[in-house]
């Protein structure tokens, strides 16, 4: 109570535009997880990885726009790019050569031939999805319970449920995710539990010959951060291959900041499909996918037809091709790691010597502080309770660092305009949390 005090005390401008902002802005804010506990942070501007607030706080990002901020804020390499497209037109509803640049780009990264962009991850997902579908002629869809991929209707099943009946652990219950997904859709998508690959094998069978694919994040984020056994993503490549159905990666979270091509490098498993997003267009809205040939000759034929006015816009592809080439450079990388294994070493030090339950998972730019110790997949995480995830939070924005404000549920995301000062600033602000609990 003293934290969210404190805190409060500093953000009068902010609530005050959030109360004038409901007049006319539905909640007060423009998309419902931008409100947050005890309201939403108005901002001034970003530069390199700190923003400035209306209040005139400046703090440390590490939410990084729900993990979109790899460039960091105003990025040099970014803003050449987009005031230069900016300069030259910035749409058309035709291509423009950076478009070929940039899947050259990502077929490298991805080991994925050939791409197709849109404007977000849930677009990314859907098209995904609708490719599956498409190719094989079925209904049905796997997804993991408790991960996001976005609001279109076949994947808002088994995410952060109200209802509460998620069915037994072996035979778990696709759940909508409130009254706007109709049961019929909801019922066409399968859910499992991460990394339990009899609970896929046991779908595909009862459901044999009716499944199109599977959707799934490879590193599970959205509920603290979550990492396959060894092994577990070429079996289920091959288990899916095996009944006729498809595998696909949401990486709109992981890719490009995990590894330089996502968990698709780390794991080195090339699912049929990737879908990018996010960090993709440097703090412009982007998607991508990725696909086998295979599968996107269904593309090129129109047999399924990825369209959208803005897909491949020109501003968003100028400042994509500067983030792929200028930004998330090999020496980018290290520097994220170089930054990440300081804080995830200098916690999980801290959560050891004050007895602090729990542990930090972490990869590339991104981490998680996870107070259980036991978490492997949705029902782990619906079990234990989110005080220690929202005291961090208070601690860390008391201590000038700005994390994704919903406790357990989020990530940090580490840019390359970091610093190994900041890094170090995240850890003594987890031990100031640590001598408080003491
Ligand atoms: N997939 C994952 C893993 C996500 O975390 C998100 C958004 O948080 C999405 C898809 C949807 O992306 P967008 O919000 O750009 O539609």
């Amino acid at each position: 109570t003293r934290q969210e005090s404190l805190l409060v005390s500093r953000m009068s401008r902010s609530l005050e535009l959030r109360e004038s902002a409901r007049e006319t802005l539905a909640g007060g804010v423009a998309s419902s997880w931008q409100d947050t506990v005890p309201g939403a942070i108005w901002i001034e501007y970003g530069q390199a990885q700190r923003i400035r607030d209306v209040d005139g706080n400046d703090y440390v990002d590490m939410h990084g726009g729900f993990g979109v901020g790899l460039a960091g804020h105003a990025h040099p390499a970014v803003v050449e790019a987009l005031t230069g497209r900016a300069r030259l037109g910035t749409h058309f509803g035709q291509p423009t050569e950076d478009l070929i640049a940039v899947s050259r780009l990502l077929r490298e990264r991805f080991g994925l031939p050939v791409w197709r962009f849109g404007n977000s991850g849930t677009e990314a997902t859907m098209d995904a999805v609708h490719l599956m579908r498409v190719a094989t002629g079925r209904k049905k869809i796997i997804k993991v319970e408790g991960s996001y991929h976005g609001h279109h209707d076949s994947v808002q099943v088994s995410t952060y449920s109200a209802d509460g009946d998620i069915g037994p652990d072996d035979a778990p219950r696709s759940v909508a995710f409130g009254p706007a997904y109709p049961s019929e859709v909801v019922e066409l998508t399968l859910v499992v539990p991460f990394g339990d690959l009899e609970a896929v094998r046991r779908v595909l069978e009862a459901h044999a010959g009716q499944v199109a694919g599977m959707i799934i994040e490879p590193i599970m984020m959205n509920i603290g951060m979550i990492t396959a056994d060894e092994g577990y993503h070429a079996e289920l490549k091959a288990l899916l291959h095996s009944h006729g159905a498809y595998l696909a990666y949401d990486e709109v979270k992981t890719g490009l900041a995990v590894a330089p091509g996502g968990a698709t490098e780390l794991y080195g498993v090339t699912p049929d499909i990737v879908c990018l997003a996010k960090a993709l267009g440097g703090g412009v809205p982007c998607g991508a996918i990725g696909a086998t040939a295979e599968l996107m000759e269904l593309v090129a034929d129109n047999t399924y037809q990825q369209v959208g006015t803005f897909n491949g816009n020109p501003l968003t592809m100028a400042a994509v091709r500067a983030v792929l080439t200028e930004v998330l450079t090999p020496a980018a990388y290290a520097h994220l790691d170089a930054m990440r294994a300081h804080m995830a070493d200098g916690v999980t030090e801290l959560m050891a010597r004050y007895e602090i339950p729990g542990y930090v998972a972490s990869a590339g730019a991104k981490g998680s502080v996870i107070f259980t110790d036991r978490l492997r997949n949705y029902r782990d995480f619906l079990r234990y309770a989110d005080q220690w995830g929202h005291a961090h939070w208070l601690y860390q924005i008391n201590g000038g660092i700005f994390l994704p404000p919903w406790g357990k549920t989020e990530q940090f995301t580490l840019s390359v305009q970091h610093t190994m000062d900041d890094a170090r600033r995240f850890v003594a602000n987890f031990e100031t949390l640590c001598r408080a609990v003491r």
